[in-house]
């Protein structure tokens, strides 16, 4: 059995104390995929000295060289693509076809943050002194801690290390315990690519981990996406050791279609926004709020999509929907749902586990719908991350809006409408970070900012130009001319 290591300081190494934990496909849990060691206290220690110590040397390293070795990551990771996208999709579940797009999607990010090497580094500024000369550059912060989830196992931590490394901050990471075999291919394409050492460290295991990293007095900030409970441990945390920190977590993503939309468009985008990699995605579609006028009809082109769709192992080619991603995220959804029909929601489609063959093996799950859904009820408010959607009839435009942003989330919002007055208003109201007009609520390009407002985020926003704001701070300097 594959045994996969912890990596510090450039050398692939045991876990300290012998103890590991295995990886198992969410699609058959039978096939064990390979075993983890877990690093010690002692060894994250390790790995932050290691990339402090590469630190010095890192950032006075020249910005376009930096550049120029993330352009060769991106060529490596881009000729791995099929095999990195197969690990994740044995790991987690999602369909080939859609790890494929995220590999490749990561190289475009790469690609972006390479550039990001010729650009600008500061500001010249005017003086109040005619003799002084003032300006103020971009400095990195010192050793980053990348703590990621399992759902984008490969675009997560690369929107997170690209910026952290062409700003010249060197990184210690752990991935999520369901996804390390993915992390550890991702490491060896930047080791391929001549990472010098210590510049990134991994580190795999759970919670005490994570928090050995957030707590560790020489790491310098934490980016964190992941769920609100733990994202609110790790800032009170950060918090209390003045170290800046990123959280990136949670939603509760509505969509509202209104009575001049195209419906067949709204149907599939909502119906996509919802169950694309098995709804298990930040920016999910989980609430639709439907003009009263058109909800029979646009009820009906939904039910059927969910009527289509394959379920089945992500690795077969005509599957529409891969498992869940773990035996958790399997009882948490059906507990969702439990509770959504025991709150009085009514259960238009599927619910169910699926047990018996060919499905027995793994965490599959029915993809799911309510109607008479109220904005009150657990499945309206909580997060599920899971194929579940609620439909909420609404009868007009200000009722919808109302309650699509009556949620204490903030990440993504939908509107599905043809009517220009209309969509300057959600524009300028929704309190979402995150807007889309006649498109589904999922989706971020990478030169463009991403993040959610209100409990989805610390409001740092990842990805693009913002990257710059987390990763980087100013140094202000001024020399004076009056020699
Ligand atoms: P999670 O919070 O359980 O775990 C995230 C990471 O934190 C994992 O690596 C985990 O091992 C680590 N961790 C757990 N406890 C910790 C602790 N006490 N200290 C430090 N680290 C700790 O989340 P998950 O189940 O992996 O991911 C799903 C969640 O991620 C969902 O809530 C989803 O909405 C969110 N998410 C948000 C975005 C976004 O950009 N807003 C994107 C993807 C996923």
């Amino acid at each position: 059995m594959q045994r996969y290591k912890n990596f510090i300081n450039g050398q692939w190494v045991h876990s300290g104390s012998g103890k590991n934990f295995s990886v198992n496909n969410p699609a058959n849990k039978q096939q064990k995929l390979g075993e983890v060691d877990i690093a010690t206290e002692i060894q994250v220690r390790e790995a932050v000295k290691s990339a402090k110590t590469a630190f010095g040397k890192w950032k006075n390293s020249s910005p376009v060289e930096r550049g120029s070795f993330l352009q060769e990551v991106a060529n490596v990771l881009e000729k791995n693509c099929d095999d990195i996208a197969e690990t994740c999709t044995k790991e987690m579940g999602k369909r080939l076809a859609e790890t494929k797009g995220e590999v490749l999607r990561s190289v475009t990010i790469l690609r972006y943050y390479a550039q990001e090497g010729m650009r600008d580094v500061g500001e010249m500024l005017p003086s109040i002194n005619p003799n002084n000369t003032l300006y103020s550059i971009r400095v990195p912060l010192g050793v980053v801690g990348v703590i990621s989830p399992w759902n984008f196992p490969v675009a997560i931590p690369i929107w997170k290390i690209a910026p952290a490394l062409i700003y010249g901050n060197t990184i210690v990471w752990k991935p999520s315990e369901l996804t390390s075999i993915a992390a550890t291919r991702i490491v060896q394409c930047f080791e391929q690519a001549g990472l010098p050492k210590g510049v990134i460290n991994v580190v795999h295991g759970g919670p005490s981990v994570g928090d050995a990293i957030v707590t560790d007095p020489d790491t310098s900030a934490i980016t964190f996406t992941g769920s609100n409970k733990v994202g609110r441990t790790i800032a009170e945390k950060a918090a209390g050791l003045n170290k800046k920190y990123q959280l990136e977590l949670g939603g509760k993503n509505p969509a509202i279609v209104l009575e001049d939309a195209d419906l067949e468009l709204a149907a599939r985008l909502v119906f996509d926004g919802a169950m694309k990699q098995t709804g298990q995605r930040c920016t999910a579609t989980s609430r639709a709020f439907i003009h009263e006028s058109i909800y029979e009809e646009f009820k009906s082109q939904l039910l059927n999509h969910f009527k289509k769709i394959k379920i089945g192992n992500g690795m077969e080619d005509n599957v529409d929907m891969g498992p869940l991603a773990s035996s958790k995220q399997l009882e948490t959804v059906k507990n969702y749902i439990d509770k959504g029909v025991s709150e009085g929601a009514n259960l238009l489609h599927g619910g169910n586990l699926l047990e018996n063959d060919p499905y027995e093996r793994g965490c599959f799950i029915e993809p799911t719908l309510f109607d008479q859904v109220t904005n009150s009820m657990t499945i309206a408010q909580e997060e599920i991350f899971g194929p579940v959607l609620s439909l909420i009839r609404v009868n007009s435009y200000e009722e919808a809006l109302k309650q699509a942003n009556d949620t204490k989330y903030g990440l993504s919002a939908s509107l599905f409408t043809n009517n220009l007055e209309t969509t300057f208003h959600f524009i300028k109201n929704s309190e979402a970070g995150m807007v889309q007009i006649n498109g589904e609520t999922g989706g971020a390009e990478p030169q463009a900012p991403f993040g959610g407002m209100k409990e989805s985020s610390s409001g740092t926003r990842e990805q693009g130009q913002a990257a710059k704001e987390f990763f980087t701070a100013f140094k202000t300097i001024s020399i004076s001319n009056n020699l």
